[in-house]
């Protein structure tokens, strides 16, 4: 099971992944372990927020 990435150390489950560069920025890092972060809801939502202040979605 992966954590939030950004709750911890609080054990928080993660059940979305986030891009740190946006896949339409760079889609070859799609798949790249090193771009991923797992976050739950409530920091992936904050965090597309702050990083896409036009886009509900993140790609
Ligand atoms: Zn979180």
């Amino acid at each position: 099971m992966f954590l939030c990435q950004h709750c911890l150390p609080r054990p928080i489950p993660a059940e979305e992944v986030h891009h740190e560069i946006p896949v339409n920025t760079d889609p070859s890092r799609r798949l790249d372990l090193t771009n991923l972060n797992s976050l739950c809801k409530t920091c992936h939502s904050r965090i597309t927020a702050m990083q896409h202040p036009l886009r509900k979605v993140c790609l």
